[in-house]
């Protein structure tokens, strides 16, 4: 439930991820890596992060660490482990390259597991088997069961655009957000004993400018804006042709990251291989994350593509097209 201490943001922040244009590439992991999480205690933390779906994701099999809400009452989870974020490899730089060694000096035992341990694996048996990637970071859920969980009262959403972020003066390194958040976005860090969060980059937008993970987008699949900004891409996408939607809904948060379902992948082969006419993507797994409103959403999304294909305008598919990147960010504050 939304308790008193969860204040209601004048503005909203929100992302659009295309799942029909991200390729995988992990620039956006490396963005925000590079920026944000490069300090002690932090090497194992993918603030962001870019998983193969269907698949174990980071942390591995995350789906089933519980938090979240359960009809409406906070539910605990549990905190991952060490080897589920995988052990980060260390390199013997010097033993490399100046002393003729095999270079990699932990993990020891040998890794089990790492970020994207299984990319690119997915589901099914050739020839239909299938995948799609999935970029991932913290939803700044309008519901947080992170904040909600904090016995400190440390973290906090922003009224200005409900980012929501962590008061590292006042934690205690409790870690109740790391077991509550269901999306596995509050991470621990054993250095200095203090949670640690995506903060949307926050001075950023408070400088009109997009997050790293957008900017950097070199596929352009992600848009970033205010809900109630009319004119934005993402008000469009979720509010108006409802093509975007949260992941797994249910869980309770009120994410604020939406996702536009992947409409045009490959169709099935038949034992001679001709295509069925069904995409090898199963509708129940999009169905399974994304919620039933999915069904809608990709067969608008189809259409507006045949009716761009015939030579029809489609402000849906320019929007998603994104022509000029700067209509895919968020506008001026002011
Ligand atoms: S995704 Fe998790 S860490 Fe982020 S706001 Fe929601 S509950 Fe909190
Ligand atoms: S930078 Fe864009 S295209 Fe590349 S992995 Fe990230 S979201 Fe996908």
């Amino acid at each position: 439930m939304t308790t008193s201490k969860m204040a209601v943001p004048s503005r909203q922040i929100a992302f659009v991820v295309d799942l029909n244009k991200c390729i995988g590439c992990q620039t956006c992991t490396v963005a925000c890596k590079r920026l944000w999480t490069g300090h002690p205690g932090q090497a194992f933390m993918y603030w962001r992060n870019v998983e193969t779906a269907p698949g174990q994701g980071y942390p591995r099999n995350w789906t089933a660490k519980g938090g979240g809400y359960k009809n409406g009452d906070l539910q605990k989870g549990k905190r991952p482990t060490e080897a589920d974020y995988g052990i980060p490899f260390e390199f013997d730089y010097e033993g490399r390259l100046f002393e003729g060694k095999a270079g990699r000096v932990r993990p020891s035992p040998s890794p089990r597991n790492a970020p994207n341990w299984d990319e690119e694996q997915g589901a099914g048996a050739y020839p239909n088997n299938h995948f799609f990637f999935m970029p991932r970071m913290c939803n700044h859920c309008s519901n947080p069961a992170c904040l909600e969980a904090c016995p400190n009262d440390a973290i906090y959403r922003r009224l200005q655009d409900g980012i929501n972020v962590i008061n590292l003066d006042k934690c205690k390194g409790t870690a109740a957000c790391v077991e509550a958040c269901p999306y596995g976005k509050a991470f621990f860090n054993a250095n200095d004993l203090k949670g640690n969060k995506c903060i949307g980059c926050y001075p950023r937008i408070e400088k009109g400018v997009a997050s790293a993970c957008v900017a950097q987008c070199v596929g352009r699949a992600m848009h970033v804006g205010f809900l109630d900004d009319k004119a934005s891409s993402v008000f469009k996408l979720v509010n108006v042709f409802k093509v975007a939607l949260p992941l797994y809904p249910e869980l309770g948060t009120k994410p604020n990251v939406f996702y536009v379902p992947p409409a045009f992948g490959p169709m099935e082969e038949d034992a001679q291989g001709l295509s069925t006419g069904k995409p090898k993507l199963p509708q129940a797994l999009l169905e399974k994350m994304f919620g039933s409103e999915v069904g809608a959403a990709l067969a608008l999304l189809r259409a507006e593509r045949g009716r761009r294909m015939a030579g029809s305008a489609s402000e849906l598919m320019d929007t998603l097209i994104g022509h000029r990147s700067a209509d895919m960010m968020i506008s001026p504050l002011t």
